[in-house]
């Protein structure tokens, strides 16, 4: 519960029950496998919807359903035809905001029974989010109830699947996946959120398909009229896109087949965004607002580096430092690095009495490092290489990065599960499996470049010190979480 008030809950309980009521869980049969993203049968009226006039679904709280899974709201009712600002809302910054309900996150809830698999609903919207945060540089982050509520998403477990379009609505944003839902379908969603709308309802769409409305039921047909709304995200319909539905989609009796007749697949039924989906929501959020440089940055940290949003972070708010106007996010950390690190981040209360190192004057030639290092050594946080000599120069394992920030931080939780993601486990130290554990289960750990090599015994570079000191502001509520791909989610 922890970003979580109970207002909040309770307040989303009563708009779950609102909106939702006539379509609760029911069974899971394979007739229900199929998404239809229709949240209720409500009457349907003509709205105008970024210059057109369309037929859309009126949802109980003023917001109009479009297309049997995107949420409109009055506020998108203008006459900009474009993916712009100024039309589909785009979020500030390339940043979308999410609140996820508290029904992913309980253990016993996480991973929900499927008619053939189990899925683990979270890490699947992780993935998903992460897919796009790679592909696209837009990024997705958590916040708490602290944040004003028409500036987030709030992302629940629903009978059916549909998104807000874009960031544009006074009313609060809601997401909500089913149980039932194929990876393709959380990178649609999560498309809707960043403001893509259907292929399969681009006006032009008749050059491409056929429609073979006979076999589609009446609650499905509202996916596929076509919509003068929008000049398409592609020259031409995207056969790959995860925003087409493909062939199979609804009672897998191929009802929509290219013009010569052939059944199709898309990125939606394999996964996979295309390159149009990439390259368009890349145009949406150009300007590298998705990758917001503005402001002071360090010259050797790009758009692309894996850390940027954290370094980014860390850098405008003084927690790190670098040569000048240079971070050198490669380098090797050394030990008096490290201490500055926890001085400035953590900045821990004594536990024990001073010492003195040889190699860390005070005086005459006071240690660049000497106070920060003094902070740590009487934080408990680290120890000399002996009871005379401290090391500066020297380098930190990563185990011993990851044991020493879970000591300090008195970190707890998690089990083997988390190692065993490892393929490199049997490398890390028996002095250091716990503390790794710890540090796993609090979201401290990152893998990079390989997600599953903890890689216990390399030298740790400033990027993976910046980026491990993020996590302990983010922990004491200073940073924003960001979904960093190489970040390990328990
Ligand atoms: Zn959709």
């Amino acid at each position: 519960m922890r970003f979580y008030s109970k207002t909040f809950t309770v307040v989303s309980f009563i708009f779950s029950v609102m909106l939702f009521v006539s379509c609760e869980k029911e069974d899971i049969s394979t007739e229900n496998y199929k998404e239809t993203g229709i949240e209720s049968s409500k009457e349907t009226s003509l709205i105008k919807y970024l210059g057109a006039m369309i037929r859309a679904e009126e949802l109980t709280d003023g917001q109009y359903m479009i297309g049997g899974d995107m949420i409109v709201t009055p506020d998108q009712e203008n006459d900009n035809k474009s993916y712009s600002s100024a039309g589909v809302g785009l979020w500030p910054n390339g940043v979308v905001k999410y609140m996820i309900s508290q029904q992913f996150k309980d253990e016993d809830a996480k991973v929900r029974p499927h008619p053939f698999k189990n899925y683990d609903m979270k890490k699947m919207l992780e993935d998903a989010m992460s897919t796009w945060t790679t592909a696209t540089g837009v990024s997705f982050v958590e916040v708490d109830s602290s944040t004003p509520r028409r500036e987030y998403i709030e992302i629940l477990w629903g009978s059916s699947n549909s998104s807000v379009v874009g960031y544009n609505s006074p009313f609060p944003k809601k997401f909500k996946i089913s149980d039932q839902a194929h990876q393709g379908v959380y990178l649609h969603e999560l498309g809707h959120t960043l403001g893509l709308l259907h292929e399969q309802q681009r006006v032009d769409r008749d050059d491409y398909i056929i429609i073979h409305s006979d076999y589609i039921n009446d609650s499905a047909y509202e996916k596929f009229t076509a919509n003068p709304i929008l000049d398409y995200h592609t020259p031409s319909l995207d056969f790959n896109s995860v925003m087409l539905y493909p062939s199979t989609e609804y009672r897998g009796d191929y009802n929509v087949k290219k013009t010569n007749g052939q059944p199709f697949t898309s990125g939606y039924a394999t996964g996979v965004l295309s390159q149009g989906d990439i390259n368009t929501v890349k145009a949406m959020y150009s300007g590298g607002n998705n990758c917001n440089t503005s402001g002071n940055l360090p010259n050797d940290v790009s758009c692309d580096h894996w850390a940027f949003n954290e370094i980014k972070f860390m850098w405008q708010n003084g927690y790190i430092v670098g040569n000048g106007t240079s971070f050198d996010p490669d380098g090797i950390l050394n030990r008096a690095q490290f201490a500055a690190l926890v001085a400035k981040v953590i900045n821990p209360e004594p536990i024990r009495d001073a010492r003195n190192f040889a190699d860390v004057p005070a005086s005459p030639n006071r240690h660049w490092a000497y106070d920060a290092i003094s902070k740590t050594y009487r934080g408990g946080y680290m120890s000399g290489i002996s009871n005379t000599l401290f090391n500066p120069n020297g380098r930190l394992t990563k185990e011993q990065l990851v044991v020493a920030i879970a000591s300090g931080k008195r970190l707890s939780g998690g089990n083997n599960n988390h190692l065993r993601l490892f393929s490199d486990q049997s490398s890390i130290s028996s002095w250091a499996i716990e503390k790794v554990k710890h540090a796993i289960a609090n979201r401290y750990v990152t893998n990079y470049p390989d997600k599953d090599k903890f890689r216990a015994q390399s030298p740790v570079t400033r990027a993976e010190a910046a980026m491990i000191f993020y996590q302990v502001l983010v922990d004491q509520n200073i940073a924003p979480s960001i979904n960093n791909p190489y970040l390990l989610i328990p």
